[in-house]
C-alpha cells in the first residue's frame, strides 16, 4: 500500500504557484488578488477564510476579506458581489459557504461573474467543465484529480465509484473522471443515499472515492483488493493524544481499508491540503486571464 501524501504534493504546487506569482510581480504587474466575503461568525468558516489569507500570503498574493454581519440582507451581499465583479484590482473572489438561512445561496453564486468565480461554483463554470472546455474547477475535485495525476495512477478504462453527489465534491469529481482526458476516461458510478446494493457496487471499484460525510462509513469488506481509495471525509473527533484534544478522521476506516488497497489518502494530510491549493490555482489563472480573456 502506498500512502498518497497530500501535504507533500500541496507544498510542491504551492512553490510552483509562488514562483509564477513572483515572475508576474517581476514584470511590474500587480500580484494576483483574491477577495473573500465572510458572512457571520461561524467558527469553521472563519478558520477557512483565515487559512485562505495565510495561503495567499505564502504565495505572494494579495488577499482582502469583506466581513458582513450574520443579519446582512441578501441585497447587501448582492451589492458587494456586484462591486467585486467590477473591481479591476480583484482577480477573483469567493463567498464563504454556508450562508445564513435567509440568503439564497444559488442567487448569490449566479450573480458572481464567471470570470471571477474562483470557487468554480457558477453554473457557467460547471457547464464548461461538463463539456471539457477551460474553466475554474471546484477546489476539492481539482485536488483529487491532481493527486491522481501526480501519483501517476492509471485511470483510463478503470471503474471509479464515487459515494456522494454533492455539488462541491461528488458530482463534479464524477464528471472530471469520466471526461475524455488524462486523468479521466473512467467508467464512473455515482452513488448516493438512495443507491441500492452499495457494498456490491463499491466492491467493483478500481478507484473508490468516499465523499459521504459519515465517519468510517467505508469498511474493508466494501473494498476490492488493490483498489485506489480517496477519502474526502473530514470529521473532528476527540483524541487524548493531540494537544487540542481533537484530531481529524475521514469517511474511510483507514486501519482496515489501508491493508487492502494499492493507494490511499490519509485524513488528515490527503485531500484536505489539496483543496486549499485548488483556490490558489484558480486565482493564479484569473490573474493571468487564462480562461476568460
Ligand atoms: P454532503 O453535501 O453532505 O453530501 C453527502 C453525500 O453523501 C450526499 O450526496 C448523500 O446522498 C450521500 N450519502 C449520505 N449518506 C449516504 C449513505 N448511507 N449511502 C450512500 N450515500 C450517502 O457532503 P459534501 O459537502 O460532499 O462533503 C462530504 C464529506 O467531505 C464531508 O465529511 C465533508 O466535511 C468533507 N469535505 C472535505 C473536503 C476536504 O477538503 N477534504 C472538502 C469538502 C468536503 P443524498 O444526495 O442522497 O443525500
Amino acid at each position: 500500500m502506498k500512502l498518497i501524501d497530500g501535504n507533500a504534493i500541496a507544498e510542491q504546487i504551492r512553490k510552483e504557484i509562488a514562483a509564477e506569482a513572483a515572475s508576474i510581480i517581476d514584470k511590474g504587474l500587480p500580484a494576483p488578488h483574491l477577495a473573500a466575503i465572510l458572512v457571520g461568525n461561524d467558527p469553521a468558516s472563519m478558520t477557512y477564510v483565515a487559512n485562505k489569507e495565510k495561503d495567499c500570503k505564502a504565495c505572494g498574493f494579495i488577499s482582502s476579506i469583506y466581513r458582513l454581519d450574520e443579519k446582512t440582507t441578501e441585497k447587501s451581499i448582492l451589492e458587494l458581489v456586484d462591486f467585486l465583479n467590477n473591481d479591476h484590482e480583484v482577480d477573483g473572489f469567493i463567498v464563504q459557504l454556508p450562508l445564513p438561512a435567509h440568503i439564497r445561496v444559488n442567487k448569490v453564486i449566479e450573480n458572481i461573474s464567471p470570470a471571477k468565480d474562483v470557487d468554480g461554483f457558477h453554473p457557467v463554470n460547471l457547464g464548461r467543465m461538463m463539456i471539457n472546455i477551460p474553466s475554474y474547477l471546484p477546489a476539492t475535485p481539482y485536488g483529487i484529480v491532481e493527486l491522481i495525476r501526480r501519483y501517476g495512477i492509471e485511470t483510463e478504462g478503470q471503474h471509479c465509484v464515487v459515494i456522494g453527489r454533492s455539488n462541491i465534491v461528488g458530482t463534479p469529481v464524477s464528471v472530471l473522471l469520466s471526461r475524455n482526458t488524462n486523468p479521466g476516461n473512467c467508467t464512473v458510478t455515482l452513488c448516493h443515499s438512495r443507491t441500492q446494493h452499495l457494498k456490491e457496487i463499491c466492491l467493483q471499484a478500481d478507484i473508490l472515492i468516499a465523499a459521504i460525510g459519515k465517519k468510517w462509513f467505508v469498511t474493508a469488506d466494501m473494498v476490492k483488493q488493490d483498489a485506489v481509495v480517496i477519502d474526502v471525509g473530514m470529521h473532528r473527533i476527540e483524541s487524548a493524544e493531540s494537544k487540542s484534544g481533537f484530531r481529524l478522521t475521514g469517511d474511510v476506516k483507514f486501519d482496515e481499508v489501508s491493508k487492502k488497497c494499492s493507494y490511499i489518502t490519509p485524513v488528515p494530510g490527503g485531500v484536505g491540503p489539496m483543496t486549499r491549493i485548488g483556490l490558489l490555482t484558480n486565482t493564479l489563472k484569473a490573474a493571468k486571464k487564462e480562461i476568460y480573456t
